[in-house]
This record gives C-alpha cells, structure tokens and sequence, in this order.
C-alpha cells in the first residue's frame, strides 16, 4: 500500500459565499493529492446533500449515494495531466433546502514514468493513408465513449485483475523509438500465454466488441458512473456486446491480436475521459475492502 493512500484531508468550509450558505456538511477528498494517473475519492456528507453532482472544467463528475446518507464518486486524473491545482466544482441541495455550490482544488503531483528508447527499422511502423484513416476513425470511435457516461453505477467493491500473470509493461511507460516519443502506455500489459480466461474486473455492460488496427479484438466494459475498463489483443471474445457482465466472468481470451510482438493482455481504465493505472481500481482503500478484491500487483 502506498503511504500517500493514508492521506485523508477534510476541505475547511469557511468564506462561503451567500448564495451557498446553506451547506454546512462536509467535503472529503481522499488522497488531497494525486499523482497523474492516480484517482481520487470525493465523499460528501451533511444533512443538506439529498442529490450531488461534480464537474471538472469540461466533465461531469458522476456521484453515487452510500450507505449513510453522503454521497461519492471517483474522480481520475490523465497520465498527462499536467502537475498543479485541479479545479472541482460540486453542487448539491438537501431536501427542502436552498442549493448549494462548492469549489475545491486537488493538487496533481507530477509522476515519474519509465522511459524505454528502441530503434527499429524505419519501414517497422510505416502506415499507408488508408491505414492512417482507419487508425484516426478507431481513435475517434473509443473517445466518443467516454463523454456518453452511464449515471449509475454498476460496479460494486473492489476491482479483480483480469488474469493472475504479471506486469510485463507498466502503465504511464515512455517509448522513445528511432528518438521519437511515442503516446505513453495508457494501461498495463499482463503476461498470459495464449487461450488464458480474462475475468471482466468488476461488473458492468460490455459496450464495445471489436477488431481495431493497433488494440486488435478488443473489449471495452462500461461500469457505470464514468469508469471504463479495456481488454486488448484477444483472441477470442466470450461475450456478446451489450451483455452484462458480472465480476470475474469470463469476458475473452488472451492473444496477441492487433500490433504485437507476442500474446499478453493489455488492461486499461478510463474515469471521467481520464486514462488512469487500472491497479488504482484493484486498491482497496479506494474502493471499499471486500473478500479477494485486493490482489496483489
Ligand atoms: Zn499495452
């Protein structure tokens, strides 16, 4: 467990402006501060928070109602977020109570990712225009995805990892091929010899079943609330789109679709647009202990 997952830091609610002095509750964000690719859990709680909702600068933040009475959502933040204040605003009103509105700033620690330099021959990744086009359109396809949340919330307690193999390429890593940078890695690649079950992480609706150039057969798992969880270079799918799916079912197995060296399983998560490490869904401080929803890196 990291130390900095310790961190919990009430938000003072003092120099409220008028129009919002009818929240007197509280605002928690758990850690106070990220690193990129990290995400954040946001509880609020007080006796005027019947319904809640969050925003980033262009995103809605989807918050869900615990057991208690607050309210809490996850928020994530981009490999590439550049270090510094993130701004949040919260809204929110008590029932029979005037509404009110919050704005706290999350402070984005930089990360240091691995960087790995490669030269390859130079007709290695040569793409025709038509292929350039097919790439661009996939591109376009799977960011559509992520603006068109689904409110509620699917996932329940702790994430699984999708097979039990190791990391064999970490998430945030930098390629530097022939000195170009590259996009860094926007998950994390597993080992898994070819035909391995993949379990689907957490429960949710599978929304894209598809065969793309670079990503190959590739799931995409929509667990509600803004998170998202991705299986890449399958070999075969288990599971039709649109289906529902719960923790640990069998959604695919492992291969080396797409444009790979060797059969692995690429496992990446979005929240909020926001490309995070899926092993932050697996840490059980974040997201409520439950049995077996721990597992070791
Ligand atoms: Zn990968």
């Amino acid at each position: 467990m990291k130390p900095g997952r310790l961190l919990v830091f009430a938000v003072l609610l003092f120099a409220a402006p008028a129009w919002s002095s009818g929240f007197s509750g509280m605002i928690v964000l758990s850690p106070a501060e990220v690193f990129q690719g990290g995400l954040v859990r946001i509880t609020v709680s007080g006796e005027e928070v019947a319904e809640v909702s969050g925003f980033l600068t262009n995103r809605s933040i989807a918050f869900f109602a615990e057991a208690g009475g607050s309210y809490s959502a996850l928020l994530g933040v981009d490999l590439e977020h550049k270090p510094g204040p993130l701004a949040i605003t919260i809204r929110g009103r008590g029932k029979g109570k005037e509404p009110w509105d919050r704005s706290l700033l999350l402070h984005v620690k930089e990360k240091t990712f691995p960087h790995e330099e490669l030269t390859v021959p130079s007709t290695f990744d040569r793409i025709d225009e038509a292929t350039r086009k097919r790439i661009e359109r996939e591109r376009a396809a799977l960011e559509r995805l992520w603006a068109l949340a689904t409110p509620r919330r699917l996932w329940e307690g702790g994430f699984v990892r999708p097979v039990s193999g190791g990391v064999t390429s970490p998430f945030g890593l930098r390629r530097i091929i022939n000195g170009y940078p590259r996009l860094p890695h926007g998950g994390v690649d597993l080992k898994g010899s070819l035909g391995t079950e993949i379990r689907a992480a957490n429960h949710g609706r599978v929304i894209v079943r598809d065969d793309f150039y670079f990503s190959g057969k590739s799931i995409v798992v929509d667990h509600g609330a803004g998170l998202y969880t991705m299986y890449f270079h399958l070999s075969d799918f288990a599971v039709e789109k649109d289906a529902f799916v719960r923790k640990g079912d069998v959604i695919g197995r492992v291969g080396m679709s797409g444009r790979v060296t060797g059969p692995h399983l690429h496992w990446g998560a979005r929240l909020n647009g926001a490309r995070i490490d899926p092993f932050e869904m697996v840490d059980a401080t974040v997201v409520k202990p439950e049995a077996g929803g721990s597992g070791a890196r």
